[in-house]
């Protein structure tokens, strides 16, 4: 199947099946989104809105992020992954906000990228969700799920994040982002993908290389042999262990 013909089922499928898929992160403004996208970092978005509620009730503004410090910051953030390092970020990046862009998040993803903590993939987000820019957020399950879609060949998140730029329309790029990401987390998942549960397997270039005739025999004899090794190893150590049993009688006996 040609890419641009992936492309295509690719958006008809999201566009009518999940037309108004949005980051699952809970804010209620660009600098909440932009607080909750940094503590996201290698930790879940269920476990950043336990924690959001009560951070964002303690420093609803930059100025108010800005006037604390890291340490009173860790005590509202210590069950996320690396607290120590993303409290430090967080008040970083509060004061840069107040002291340089006017308590403002910036639009613009060179400027977002001057932020402690945000790096090229935060400033896509932001840019794309809160300022509706061209551009494409590259995490662990947007690069699984392009690459084994077969929508980019790439090995780089920066290069994934070019090719669906150049494949994708505009105007789709911020919900595409969503569309690849929910689909990883919950379906195309890192070490099973649920191919059998999949409404994409028939254009999906992963599927289809795993799903030829000469893959499945390759998998069925590869199960046989793995099969026929367990029942030799069973029967050496029932053997081994009747020996044993054996040469404990004789020593009795004895
Ligand atoms: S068919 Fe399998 S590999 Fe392809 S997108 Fe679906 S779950 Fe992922």
């Amino acid at each position: 199947m040609l890419k641009a013909e992936r492309y295509r089922h690719f958006l008809e499928y999201f566009q009518k099946n999940q037309p108004g898929a949005e980051t699952e992160l809970h804010y209620g403004n660009p600098y909440e989104l932009l607080v909750a996208v940094i503590l996201s970092a290698q930790c879940t978005d269920k476990r950043i809105n336990m924690i959001t509620p009560k951070l964002f009730e303690r420093f609803p503004t930059p100025e108010a992020l800005a006037a604390s410090d890291a340490d009173e910051i860790f005590t509202y953030i210590r069950s996320v992954s690396y607290p120590n390092n993303k409290a430090k970020h967080l008040a970083g990046m509060g004061k840069m906000l107040v002291e340089k862009f006017g308590s403002e998040v910036p639009s613009g993803i060179e400027e977002l990228q001057q932020l402690p903590g945000v790096g090229r993939k935060t400033a896509n987000v932001i840019a794309s969700v809160v300022f509706e820019a061209p551009a494409i957020a590259v995490d662990t399950h947007v690069f699984r799920v392009a690459n084994r879609l077969g929508l980019v060949k790439a090995s780089t998140p920066l290069a994934v994040e070019k090719q669906l730029v150049k494949n994708l329309p505009e105007n789709t790029l911020a919900i595409a982002h969503h569309w690849l990401i929910l689909h990883g987390r919950y379906i195309c998942v890192a070490r099973s993908p649920k191919c059998d549960i999949c409404p994409l397997t028939w254009f999906c270039k992963y599927y289809e290389q795993h799903n030829t005739e000469s893959a499945l025999l390759k998998a069925e004899a590869l199960k046989q042999k793995k099969a026929k090794e367990a029942k030799k190893k069973k029967a050496l150590n029932a053997i081994s262990k009747e020996l044993k049993k054996r040469s404990v009688d004789k020593q009795d006996n004895n």
